[in-house]
């Protein structure tokens, strides 16, 4: 909950330590990789859709390809903003949900990665139920996240009143009104919105519920 930023001296990214990583895990990684395609980059979330299987074959040219582009597009939203006061905050994607779920099942039963997979799921679905994308655009994501062995369901044992009691604490909220990342449309996200609560609930108690 507390922010605090210091920047790095320099970045390495070696995609051989990669090899001894577990399938979960990087899948969980995916999920944040599949976040950028969603919030700003089209054309790499059409990409993304073409190349999973060579992904999660741990292909080293797809690897390096995706960890660029993933790179690029964190740099370009975090120079824009450095101490997240506005754009910064649609990396937020799905957070507000997955902070929920990590929380709500104790931190052990998901991988960050995992709850934001389920949280962008359920972002989507709110966007869809806002007008702002289409039925085909979320089952187009759904199926991504799914492609990539990442959960989409969220989990039973937290009921609608319960994620709202948990999303209540995020650090976008303001005033004491919840505020969460939609997308506008399909590869570009919204800045922090207070969304209908009547909508929110209707994502909570019926996407992945039946
Ligand atoms: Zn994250």
């Amino acid at each position: 909950m507390i922010g605090a930023f210091h920047q790095p001296q320099c970045v390495i990214a070696d995609t051989r330590t990669l090899a001894t990583l577990p399938d979960r895990e990087l899948s969980a990684g995916l999920a944040e990789v599949i976040k950028y395609g969603l919030i700003r980059d089209l054309a790499f979330l059409a990409w993304l859709e073409g190349n999973m299987e060579a992904l999660l074959a741990r292909d080293p040219d797809a690897l390096a390809f995706v960890i660029e582009r993933s790179c690029i597009n964190k740099a370009q939203v975090v120079a824009q903003d450095e101490r997240e006061s506005g754009v910064r905050a649609t990396l937020n994607l799905g957070h507000t949900f997955a902070h929920a779920i990590e929380t709500g099942t104790g931190y052990g039963t998901y991988l960050h990665g995992e709850a934001v997979a389920i949280g962008c799921c359920q972002a989507a679905d709110l966007s869809r139920r806002l007008d702002r994308i289409s039925a085909d655009d979320l089952e187009r994501i759904v199926a991504l996240f799914r492609r990539a062995a990442l959960p989409v369901i969220p989990p039973r044992e937290l009921n609608a009143r319960r994620y709202l009691d948990l999303m209540a604490t995020d650090k976008k909220n303001r005033s004491g009104e919840l505020r969460l990342i939609i997308l506008q449309r399909i590869g570009q996200a919204s800045l922090p919105v207070s969304v209908d609560r009547g909508l929110l609930e209707a994502t909570l108690n019926e996407y992945g519920r039946n």
